[in-house]
């Protein structure tokens, strides 16, 4: 057994231990987490600082979950079965599509979109990556494949291996995207052998998942390095999230400190409508607002895209904050920056040339001055 097996193993799950280790009730709790399960792995645990931290509020589950917002929450709120042609593939958009290769997780997050099946035993069997395959291969406008959660990464690296070498058979398959949670919750886990394995599947990227500036630790660090040095482009996703991020100054922290280990920020999620999830939805106002607080006033590298993914399948849409462009007309452009100067942007006169009733074209370099 590998050393994160053994890290894996000794996890908090249940209730009673979770009493004698973070002196919850376990009776407080035990009704949720035989609905949705917990994994609390030993590192992470090590992080937790005090009660009711930022990393505590992820992983330690709440008799609050048990209260759903039934008007607005659903278990699958983004209809991913309804888009799932085969069992384990969800196919939404032109391009690409989600494969769900087991149910598995280093840590049950309580705001989880896929607390309806996460924890519970499945992976991907023999027979339905063959049906994975084989759909994929019919549909030659995929290009694009994103191992999604349960974590990829909890699969040993012999299936993993199986899965993406049957992937890179499909000459139309250009790139493979790994989404996990594994470098900020299991960090043993990226071992010399799993970079090695990983790297004869390029182009291959991975979308990690963080929340806050105290899940960046010299472990974590180690591990992003590691993969970054076996030339696997790293992403980061984050959500939302009241009482952990919904900060702009803890956000912008965040955000540097993953550029910091080689990490680009790619996403901030508004929190899904997860079944018992509410208590820690913000209002999409501060996702706006820490968007402004980022933009102009740290490094570009560092500011992610604000999403919102529509209920019911939508799909993501990304939001901007507002009055940023002024005004817009066939000659300028009115612009305000971070610091709500206001700058104009005379549009270019030659696309007027496709015009009927443009102006003659004036060649750039003879125009005399900027209108
Ligand atoms: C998020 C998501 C993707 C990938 O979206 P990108 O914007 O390309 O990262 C693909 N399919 C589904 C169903 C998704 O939810």
């Amino acid at each position: 057994m590998d050393q994160w097996q053994k890290d894996l193993k000794e996890s908090i799950h249940d209730v009673e231990t979770l009493e004698k280790v973070l002196g919850v009730p376990a009776e407080s709790v035990r009704e949720v987490v035989s609905e949705y399960p917990m994994r609390i792995t030993p590192y992470l645990l090590k992080q937790i600082k005090e009660k009711g931290d930022a990393i505590w509020k992820q992983v330690v589950p709440s008799p609050e979950e048990a209260y759903p917002d039934t008007a607005c929450e659903a278990e699958d709120p983004l209809h991913e079965e309804k888009d799932s042609p085969v069992p384990g593939l969800v196919h939404r958009y032109p391009d690409r599509v989600l494969l769900f290769v087991t149910n598995q997780c280093p840590i049950y997050c309580r705001f989880c979109t896929r607390k309806r099946f996460v924890g519970s035993p499945g992976t991907l069997t023999p027979e339905n990556l063959d049906k994975v395959v084989a759909y994929i291969t019919a549909h030659t406008e995929i290009r694009d494949i994103i191992f999604s959660g349960g974590d990829p990464l909890m699969v040993v690296d012999k299936l993993l291996d199986r899965i993406l070498s049957a992937l890179r058979k499909i000459p139309h398959l250009e790139i493979i995207r790994l989404g996990t949670r594994v470098p900020g919750s299991l960090p043993s886990r990226i071992t010399p052998a799993f970079c090695e394995m990983v790297k004869k599947y390029h182009p291959l990227y991975m979308n990690l998942h963080f929340n806050h500036p105290d899940e960046i630790t010299p472990e974590v660090s180690h591990a992003c390095g590691m993969l970054a040095d076996a030339g696997v482009p790293l992403g980061s996703q984050t959500v939302l999230m009241e009482g952990i991020n919904d900060d702009p100054q803890v956000m912008k922290q965040l955000m540097q400190k993953l550029l910091a280990i080689r990490v680009k920020p790619y996403y901030i999620y508004q929190a899904d409508l997860v079944r018992g999830t509410q208590h820690f939805r913000t209002r999409v106002e501060k996702g706006l607002e820490i968007i402004s607080a980022l933009r102009g006033h740290t490094s570009g590298m560092a500011v992610p895209h604000f999403v919102i993914d529509a209920p019911q399948g939508g799909g993501k849409v990304a939001i901007l904050p507002e009055g940023t462009l002024l005004h817009l007309d066939e000659d300028e452009v009115i612009v305000k920056n971070y610091e709500d100067k206001i700058f104009k942007y005379p549009q270019p006169q030659s696309s007027k040339a496709n015009n009927e009733n443009a102006l003659p074209v004036i060649a750039p370099l003879q125009r005399e001055s900027c209108h």
